[in-house]
C-alpha cells in the first residue's frame, strides 16, 4: 500500500512537523496495538487495538477499536490473522482518520520483545534483520513469533516507508557481567544463550531519562530505581543513566510478582511439579506465565478488582497484595544496596501510576533508608509526572507516566536519521 511518495518524504508539510508521524505497532500473539505518534510534540494522534486475532472459532469475533480526535470506534469482525488485523487498522485510518497520507508517516516502529545479545539499539529493518529476529524465537517463544509476523505483514502493506525494530531488551544490553550471568555451568549457558536480558527496557530508559528532565538534573548525576508495574512488572537499578541490574531475566518471567506471572520462584518447583504432578513443560510454562502471580493467588489480576476484593474482606486477595509488596520491597532494598545511594524511586505503568495503595505500601517502614511517601501527595489529584515523597527524605519518590510508544517513535526517528542524518528530534 502506497502512503507517501518517496519524493515527499519526510513530508515538510505534514501537520505534525518535518518528521511527520511514526506508526508504532505492538504485535502480540492474539492482538495488534497501534499508535500514530508525533515524535516531536509527543502526542498520540490516533491509537487502536485489534483483539482476538485468529480466535474465530466458537462464534467469537475479533474486535477492532480505533480512537481519533476523541472519538472511539468499535467494530466486531472476523480477524483470521495479523495481516487482516493491520489491513483493518489501515482501513480505519482512511475511513475515520487521520488519513495516513496527511499524517506523513516517517517510519513504522515495531516493538520487539527479545533482541538477544545482538541488538543493543533500534535497527532499520531489512530481510536480514527479520531473519535474525526470527532466529531468536527459541529465546522468546511466547513473544517473538508474533513480533516477526507483525513486521512481515507491515512491510508488505506499508512498503514505502522505513520500518524500525525497537527491542525491549536493548537498554539492558550493557548490564555488567555480574548482573547478567546466571550461576550455572558456563558451557551450557554459552551454548544456549542463557543469561539475563531484561525487558521493558524502552520504558525503564524513558522513565530514568524523564526523571532527570523533570528535576532539571543531568541523568549522569542520578541513581534511580525504576518500578515498572503494569500487568507485566519489572524493576531496574539505573546509575547515571546506565542500568546496573534489572529483575526480568532470560524471559519476562523472572523477578517481581506480576498480574499472571509468578516472578522469582525456586526453580526446583518446576522439577517437583513435573515429577509429582505429572505436568509437562508446556503446562508448566502456562502455569507460571499465565495462571500465577496475582491471578493465581487471588483469582483476579487487575489491581482495581484486587482492591475491591480486599475491601470485601477476601483473605486470598489480601495475601496476594502482601506477597506482591513483599517482593517489591526486597528488590528496592537489593537495588539500594547495589546503587549505594538512591536519589529517586520512580513508579510507572498501570499499577505504578494509579494504585496509591501499592506505592504507599512499598515505601512503608523505609524511613530509616530515607524513603517515604507523603499520604496527601500520593493520593492527590494529578496524572502527570509528580513527586509524592515528603520534603525531608533523601530519596525522592516520583510517579512518571511511561510513554513507550513515544519512546519507540523517537528511537525510530533516530535510527532512520542515523542512516540519513536530518534535524535532531527534541526530547521532552
Ligand atoms: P500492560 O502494558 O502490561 O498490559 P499496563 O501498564 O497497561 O499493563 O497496566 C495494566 C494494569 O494496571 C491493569 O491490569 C491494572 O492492574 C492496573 N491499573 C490500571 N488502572 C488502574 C487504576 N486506576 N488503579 C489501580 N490499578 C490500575
Amino acid at each position: 500500500m502506497s502512503i507517501v511518495p518517496e519524493a515527499e518524504r519526510p513530508n515538510p508539510y505534514s501537520a505534525y512537523g518535518a518528521h511527520g508521524s511514526v506508526l508504532v505497532l505492538n504485535s502480540g500473539s492474539s492482538s495488534l496495538k497501534y499508535q500514530l505518534v508525533n515524535p516531536v510534540g509527543g502526542e498520540a494522534i490516533a491509537a487502536g487495538i485489534v483483539e482476538r486475532i485468529g480466535e474465530t472459532s466458537g462464534g467469537s469475533q475479533g474486535i477492532v477499536t480505533h480512537t481519533f480526535a476523541g472519538n472511539r470506534t468499535r467494530r466486531e469482525v472476523e480477524v483470521p490473522d495479523h495481516g487482516e488485523a493491520l489491513r483493518l487498522a489501515l482501513g480505519l485510518f482512511e475511513e475515520i482518520g487521520p488519513r495516513l497520507a496527511d499524517a506523513g508517516i516517517y517510519a513504522v516502529g515495531h516493538r520487539v520483545v527479545h533482541g538477544g545479545s545482538e541488538f543493543s539499539g533500534p535497527v532499520v529493518v531489512d530481510d536480514d534483520v527479520v531473519a535474525r529476529i526470527d532466529a531468536l524465537v527459541p529465546l522468546a517463544p511466547l513473544h517473538n513469533p508474533a513480533n516477526v509476523q507483525g513486521i512481515r505483514v507491515a512491510r508488505e502493506l506499508l512498503d514505502d516507508v522505513p520500518h524500525v525494530a525497537v527491542f525491549d531488551t536493548a537498554f539492558f544490553s550493557s548490564l555488567p557481567a555480574e548482573a547478567y550471568t546466571y550461576a550455572i555451568d558456563r558451557q551450557v549457558a554459552a551454548e544456549h544463550d542463557v543469561r539475563r536480558y531484561g525487558f521493558h527496557g524502552t520504558s525503564h530508559q524513558y522513565v530514568a531519562g524523564k526523571v532527570a528532565r523533570v528535576l532539571g538534573r543531568r541523568v549522569q548525576d542520578l541513581n534511580t530505581i525504576v518500578l515498572h508495574l503494569g500487568n507485566g512488572a519489572s524493576a531496574s537499578a539505573v546509575s547515571g543513566g546506565v542500568p546496573i541490574d534489572t529483575s526480568m531475566g532470560l524471559t519476562p518471567l523472572e523477578g517481581l510478582v506480576m498480574g499472571t506471572r509468578s516472578g522469582d520462584i525456586d526453580p526446583a518447583v518446576v522439577f517437583h511439579l513435573a515429577r509429582n504432578a505429572g505436568m509437562g513443560i508446556d503446562e508448566l510454562d502456562r502455569l507460571l506465565n499465565k495462571r500465577s502471580g496475582v491471578l493465581g493467588m487471588a483469582g483476579v489480576n487487575d489491581f482495581r478488582e484486587l482492591r475491591r476484593l480486599i475491601d470485601e474482606g477476601d483473605e486470598h486477595a489480601a495475601l496476594a497484595f502482601d506477597v506482591y509488596i513483599h517482593r517489591l520491597k526486597k528488590y528496592v532494598g537489593a537495588y539500594a544496596a547495589l546503587l549505594g545511594r538512591v536519589d529517586v524511586i520512580a513508579f510507572t505503568a498501570g499499577v505504578g501510576e494509579n494504585d496509591t495503595f501499592v506505592r504507599a505500601a512499598v515505601c512503608e517502614g523505609l524511613a530509616g533508608m530515607g524513603i517515604a511517601v507523603d499520604p496527601e501527595r500520593n493520593t492527590g489529584a494529578g496524572s502527570g509526572e509528580r513527586i509524592i515523597s515528603p520534603d525531608w527524605t533523601s530519596t525522592l519518590v516520583m510517579v512518571i507516566p511511561t510513554q513507550e510508544e513515544l519512546a519507540i517513535a523517537r528511537q525510530c526517528v533516530e535510527a532512520v536519521d542515523g542512516q540519513h542524518p536530518t534535524a535532531a528530534v527534541t526530547s521532552g
